[in-house]
């Protein structure tokens, strides 16, 4: 999960979600809204990062319950993917990734990489606060699963993550150990364009870098 840049509402956002609010049964599933949503979101679910989502979901951040104002009100409109938007429900207290440096207070660990199939994921409370971990607890949730059912979801999710990381991983071998100097550079550019908000799981991948000093040093993104 990392932090996210909301366009502000457009007049046209704005004027059609007023509609949909004056109507009986509004609904928020409109062209204009979705299309703002997904390009703001960079087509990626914002609790787990994975992208090109095929069952997209809009989640309310705060739970509606049929109260229009959190209804119809932009910003509190995020992008998930069905597996996590069932998973988060109606919680509250989470960390917003529209105001909160995500970052900064939660870490992304992937172990078991290489070692067996089934890698594990570990995200940690870089903070003792409420909100950091509740957030922690339903993203450990997200990625390991609490039912028969989303457990499957969870391992297709980490399955997923574990080919992009492995996949950056491999660059970041290159970079390190090639003493060909064309290679490493073409290899520190694929590394910086695969730490760039808008690729699936920005936060595992800026974890490896953030936890190798040298690494952290050359390609720290902050
Ligand atoms: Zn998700």
């Amino acid at each position: 999960m990392i932090q996210i840049k909301k366009t502000p509402a457009t007049p046209e956002i704005i004027a059609v979600l007023e509609k949909q609010k004056r109507l009986k049964v509004g609904n928020c599933k409109q062209e204009i809204i979705l299309n703002q949503l997904v390009e703001d979101a960079h087509e990626k679910c914002y609790l787990c990062e994975n992208k090109g989502l095929v069952g997209g979901e809009i989640e309310h951040f705060i739970p509606h319950k049929e109260d229009k104002e959190l209804k119809f009100d932009w910003m509190n409109l995020l992008w998930a993917c069905k597996h996590c938007n069932t998973l988060k429900g109606t919680m509250i207290n989470l960390l917003n990734p529209l105001n909160d440096d995500i970052e900064n207070m939660i870490d992304h660990h992937l172990t078991s990489l290489a070692k067996d199939n089934n890698p594990k994921v570990e995200i940690k409370a870089l903070v003792n606060d409420e909100k950091v971990l509740i957030t922690v607890d339903l993203l450990n949730k997200i990625y390991t699963g609490t039912t028969f059912s989303n457990k499957f979801s969870a391992k297709t999710l980490r399955d997923l993550l574990m080919l992009e990381v492995g996949y950056f991983t491999s660059y970041i071998n290159k970079f390190e150990t090639s003493s060909n100097e064309q290679v490493k550079d073409a290899a520190a550019k694929m590394i910086v364009q695969m730490l760039q908000d808008d690729t699936p799981f920005a936060g595992f991948k800026r974890q490896i870098i953030k936890d190798r000093p040298r690494l952290r040093e050359k390609f720290f993104y902050n």
